[in-house]
């Protein structure tokens, strides 16, 4: 059976907004979509955009279908086959896909979704077909059974198409990217900062991720990680810049480690992090700075440490779509996006981490310990020679 069409269903999350709101992410979505076919080579005949769904029409179904289940705001995609929305044509290509691929004796249901005006119900369109394959498949004992069905034949009959189809792939759902305004990213390489920056496009901001460089206390192969990270995600924004920031971080780490409490050094290193983070936003003109840390996952994310660590940053929120999650659930994720074999590939990390961290940093503490040091100073050095590259 060879099908020609692939049906796009947008999120159900966009299907509840407004109006206004619903019909430009829609038009966003349409047009990600598109990008993200044309990036790809993948060519198509005909692309409908209707109310709640897309329909396109091409050659490379498969390729298609697998493409935009991994764009966001998608929540599902079928192979499928059109026809005309003329009953007659409808169950003669139901009937064709049920004949390839309903096994002998078993058991079948016919679903219709229909949206337009047609001179019959939906019901009509189930009990037609139903009855057409019950008599020219006679000779494969097949039965209705609605309830519990071994097999499901779809058609959506939409206003003067209809689509006749069997599966249904699941997609990554979300809003569409650009939906909401960009966000930084503190990328680091690991696990966990890859997980929460693809949270954060999933609901639409697209990212900028900004890697702190701690040479010498880290080697060649951890940068190299985090730029392949980055080049991973950047496979979910197609049609996006692919912008990275590296900002060399290893003199500030070095001053923390000569000339600070040793258990503060991490909880320094991180607020000049944010901070320079938040002067990357004005440049970009980004809305937040999202982090990979989540509730007591290391020693400087108990939740004393990072009350700690957001009052360095005064101007952006810190937003930690990681907070609640246990780290298998991280894990998982890191393998369903891609990044996990990357973030897990044997490297250095930081040397410079004390081996007995604050667990509960005193602000007024850690403060005097900036005091004695030029943060500023630091914080505009370390801008000024952050680099930007295109991965
Ligand atoms: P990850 O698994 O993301 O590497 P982690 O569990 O090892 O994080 P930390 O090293 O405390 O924990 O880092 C917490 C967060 O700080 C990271 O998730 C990331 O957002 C940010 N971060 C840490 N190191 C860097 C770095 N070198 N460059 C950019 N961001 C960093
Ligand atoms: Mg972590």
């Amino acid at each position: 059976m060879k099908f020609d069409s692939v049906i796009v269903r947008f999120g159900g999350e966009i299907g509840i907004k407004g109006e206004w709101t619903r019909r430009a992410y829609e038009k966003l979505l349409a047009k990600n979509i598109k990008k993200t076919l044309k990036h790809h080579s993948v060519l198509y005949e005909k692309l409908i955009h209707k109310r709640g769904r897309i329909y396109i029409k091409t050659k490379n179904v498969e390729e298609t279908a697998c493409k935009l289940t991994c764009i966001f705001g998608v929540s599902s995609v079928s192979p499928a086959i059109e026809t005309t929305s003329d009953l007659n044509e409808i169950v003669q290509k139901t009937v064709e896909l049920a004949d390839a691929i309903l096994e002998n004796g078993s058991s079948f249901a016919v679903r219709c979704h229909r949206v337009g005006k047609h001179p019959y119900s939906s019901m009509d369109v189930c009990k037609e077909i139903g009855k057409q394959i019950l008599a020219q498949l006679k000779n494969r004992k097949l039965r209705v059974d609605l309830k519990n069905p071994q097999f499901t034949v779809n058609v959506e009959v939409r206003d003067e198409y209809a689509y006749v189809f069997a599966e249904t792939l699941q997609g990554v759902g979300g809003f569409p990217l650009g939906s909401q305004p960009k966000a930084i990213c503190l990328l680091s390489g690991g696990i966990d900062s890859a997980v929460a920056c693809w949270l954060a496009m999933k609901r639409g901001c697209p990212i900028i991720p900004v890697y702190f460089d701690i040479t010498p206390f880290t080697d060649e192969a951890t940068n190299a990680k985090a730029l392949d990270v980055a080049r991973k995600l950047f496979e979910w924004s197609i049609g996006f810049p692919r912008k990275v920031y590296i900002v060399p971080h290893g003199r500030n780490l070095e001053t923390f480690v000569r000339g600070s409490p040793r258990k503060l050094t991490c909880i320094l290193c991180k607020r000049v992090m944010y901070r320079v983070a938040e002067r990357i936003a004005e440049t970009e003109k980004a809305e937040g700075i999202i982090t990979g840390e989540a509730i007591g996952e290391q020693a400087s994310q108990t939740l004393h440490n990072l009350r700690v660590l957001n009052e360095a940053a005064t101007k952006y929120p810190v937003l930690r779509p990681l907070l609640g999650f246990n780290k298998l659930e991280t894990e998982e994720l890191a393998k369903k996006i891609g990044t996990f074999e990357i973030s897990t590939r044997k490297t250095e990390g930081c040397i410079a981490a004390p081996k007995k961290p604050a667990t509960k940093a005193r602000l007024e503490i850690v403060k005097k310990a900036e005091q004695e040091l030029d943060i500023e100073g630091m914080i505009e050095e370390s801008v000024r020679e952050a680099k930007i590259v295109t991965v």
